[in-house]
């Protein structure tokens, strides 16, 4: 299965459940509107294994 935004392959729980990658998720459904002062804490999308580059 992998992510329907972005075709990455999913190997999480949640990815799995959402069809959609930890960033992918975000973009789609963000946290809420304090997002912008959590910036520097919300990128969680590189998982060991997983090439993150675009
Ligand atoms: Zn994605």
């Amino acid at each position: 299965m992998c992510c329907r935004l972005c075709g990455r392959p999913l190997t999480g729980a949640d990815s799995r459940r959402t069809g959609l990658g930890p960033t992918c998720d975000a973009k789609l459904h963000p946290p809420g509107p304090d997002i912008r002062s959590r910036r520097h804490e919300v990128v969680q999308d590189a998982l060991p294994g997983i090439d993150d580059t675009p």
